[in-house]
């Protein structure tokens, strides 16, 4: 009974995917994985409450829980032969909106016009991780939590803690803006076509309340984060020469936030290295 349906199972989706070969320049790899899908929505906390963003929806597996399970679900794909499958498989769904742009091109101001509470859901285009976060962010007045899948090594540093090896410079840039959480582990066999890497499943908190950001401006703090993770194997004090300070002076600096004078960034919080520099320019 159980191989009757795995047969079953397996020809479904060689139908659905017969029309459609995956494109590596978009990213492609499918996600069809229904106990996983569950995971992902119940991480993400999805009730009918729920007005959710997807940035690719491919061939509309995770589009097709979340529209089940969500108020409102609008989704953006760049693929222009995946749109007339999309639009066919959801023709019926009221509560589904499909955008069919690159995502890294869409004006979202209108998107997000009058719109609070936003969860973005989406298995993304690994070659975009970065700039899709980057671009979510100011929208973050809207946008409540984010739950991205991506590579394994890159979830590691997004939600990585001081000290460890996988602290970065995006680790500071996320962190700076959100809370962090890497949720689980997906193994690329669980992807068609299987990709060279793991995949994780990492949730994105957005601080309402602004701790850092209200502490600090943005464009100070990047100017000393990018510096500051310049040249990793350096220390702090090294990589901070550049822009103008003695040695001495951070190391006294260092020493007031209780760091050694060889600290490395990778050892701290956001919010140390947000005192530290309020010591460095007192
Ligand atoms: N969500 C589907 C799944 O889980 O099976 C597909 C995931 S696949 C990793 C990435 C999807 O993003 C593909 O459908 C791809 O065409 C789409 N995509 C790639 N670049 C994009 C962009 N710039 N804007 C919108 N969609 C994009």
């Amino acid at each position: 009974m159980k191989r009757k349906k795995e047969k079953y199972q397996k020809k479904k989706k060689n139908i659905e995917n017969e029309n459609h070969k995956a494109k590596k320049k978009y990213g492609q790899n499918f996600l069809n994985d229904s106990n996983l899908l569950d995971e992902i929505l119940n991480v993400a906390n999805i009730d009918e409450e729920t007005e959710a963003l997807e940035i690719g929806p491919g061939l509309g597996f995770l589009t097709e829980k979340l529209i089940e399970n969500s108020k409102f679900l609008t989704a953006f794909e760049i693929d222009d032969d995946l749109i007339p499958f999309l639009n066919k498989k959801f023709e019926k769904k009221e509560n589904f909106k499909l955008i069919h742009q690159d995502f890294m091109e869409a004006n979202l101001e209108k998107f997000f016009e009058n719109k609070l509470n936003i969860k973005v859901v989406a298995n993304i285009p690994y070659y975009i991780t970065s700039p899709i976060i980057n671009k979510l962010f100011e929208y973050r007045e809207n946008i409540d939590e984010i739950y991205l899948m991506v590579q394994k090594e890159v979830a590691k540093r997004i939600a990585s803690q001081p000290h460890s090896k996988n602290m970065s410079l995006l680790t500071h840039a996320v962190q700076f803006y959100a809370e962090t959480e890497y949720l689980f582990t997906v193994p690329k066999e669980k992807f068609d076509p299987v990709p060279k890497v793991d995949s994780a499943f990492l949730g994105i908190k957005i601080l309402k309340d602004k701790r850092y950001e209200s502490q600090i401006s943005e464009e100070k703090y990047f100017k000393y984060l990018k510096e500051a993770f310049s040249n990793k194997r350096k220390s702090i004090a090294n990589n901070l020469m550049k822009l103008g300070f003695s040695k001495d002076v951070v190391g006294n600096a260092l020493e007031k936030v209780g760091k050694t004078r060889l600290a490395r960034t990778e050892e701290f919080s956001v919010q140390e290295f947000i005192d530290f520099i309020g010591i460095l320019e007192s």
